[in-house]
């Protein structure tokens, strides 16, 4: 930089100096050996006076850089005003290069922060979600072991619990594993055109036996016997299996849970609707986050992982859909869903 500011102001001089020259050269009264005294002079003034003024204007501007840098280490990125920062050419453009790249790096970052934040909070909740059945099912085994096992009602009663407190781990892990295997795209969606209608009287036949303990009744409201649409079978049966699992489990005995289709001329809408105890505005944005529940030990003791909506969310989402929600405390719930319709034959192979 020093080096071209030289050059530069050199020149600067040497113009200044033979303009000056030429313009003396005018006068028939200042001779030559005056014009050449003129020219060094000239040269000599002109070159320190613009060396100084441009070294001048490089300091500040590098003072401008190390201030910014500076700003960087102390985290004050954001305060920044980029039009201020505006310095000469080619300076400016290395302050933007470093503001942008260092923008780019605090966000990488904040990024990485996030993303280590959850692993860690992640972790701690599985811990503590596995911890809960194996503890359980450790503590009848104990109690069978300390004595109780001679005892046959309480034995009976106390393998029955530890055989409850395992099934709900290997439903836990079961959950965790298909949507750790959704997220990291192990699970490839099978897309062909499905009918919604028989999935839907599918799931509910493997529902029929928790329905009737509460006396729930199962029904399809739709304006015909088939509703074709374009998605994955298994994925989606388990969609509804785990909206209709809830659905139940949080109706009001003797109620209805009713799936209903209304078909659009793109996209087929789903409703799962229950008539039950709903959710409260305030959680309704938090119940498709891992884990998260209403009632944590309500939850736990009707059977859920905590994982069935995070699961129907990625499921959805993969098929480039979402899932809503619209509830009232102490009414019911409807979870909705668009698949778009049938793909006629010959376009199938272009969206596959
Ligand atoms: P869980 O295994 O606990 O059912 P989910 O991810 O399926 O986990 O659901 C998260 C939470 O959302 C549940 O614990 C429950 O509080 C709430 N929830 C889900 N579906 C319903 C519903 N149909 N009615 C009321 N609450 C529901």
């Amino acid at each position: 930089m020093v080096y071209s500011s030289r050059v530069l102001a050199l020149l600067l001089a040497l113009c200044i100096a033979i303009i000056t020259t030429l313009f003396l050269s005018l006068f028939e009264s200042v001779g030559t050996s005056a014009l050449v005294v003129a020219f060094f002079i000239g040269f000599s003034v002109s070159y320190l006076l613009i060396f100084v003024v441009l070294e001048f204007l490089i300091f500040r501007e590098i003072n401008k850089i190390y201030k910014l840098i500076s700003k960087l280490k102390k985290k004050e990125l954001q305060h920044i005003d980029k039009q201020q920062s505006a310095a000469l050419n080619p300076l400016k453009t290395i302050n933007e290069e470093i503001f942008s790249f260092a923008d780019l790096k605090q966000k990488e970052i904040d990024e990485l922060k996030k993303l280590e934040a959850f692993r860690k909070e992640f972790i701690a909740d599985i811990s503590h979600e596995l911890k809960t059945p194996i503890f359980a099912a450790q503590g009848f085994v104990h109690t069978l072991l300390d004595g109780a096992v001679n005892d046959k009602t309480v034995r009976t009663k106390f393998l029955k619990k530890a055989a409850k407190s395992l099934d709900g781990l290997d439903m836990l892990v079961q959950d965790l594993l298909t949507l750790s295997h959704i997220e990291t795209g192990q699970i490839k969606m099978h897309f062909e055109n499905i009918d919604l209608y028989k999935l839907t009287e599918e799931v509910f036949e493997q529902f029929e036996n928790k329905a009737d303990k509460k006396d729930v009744h199962l029904r399809i409201e739709s304006q015909n016997r088939q509703v074709m649409v374009w998605a994955d079978w298994q994925r989606i049966s388990q969609v509804m299996t785990n909206l209709i699992s809830n659905a139940i489990k949080h109706s009001f005995d003797g109620s209805e849970v009713v799936v209903e289709f209304t078909q659009g001329k793109k996209n087929v809408t789903t409703h799962v609707r229950d008539f039950g105890e709903g959710i409260a505005p305030e959680h309704i944005h938090r119940i498709f986050e891992r884990f998260y529940r209403v009632d944590k030990s309500r939850s736990r003791e009707k059977g859920g992982t905590g994982l069935g909506l995070a699961i129907v969310k990625h499921i959805l989402e993969s098929h480039n859909t979402k899932t809503t929600v619209d509830s009232t405390q102490g009414k019911g719930s409807v979870f909705s869903f668009k698949l778009p319709r049938m793909k006629q034959s010959g376009t199938e192979a272009e969206a596959e």
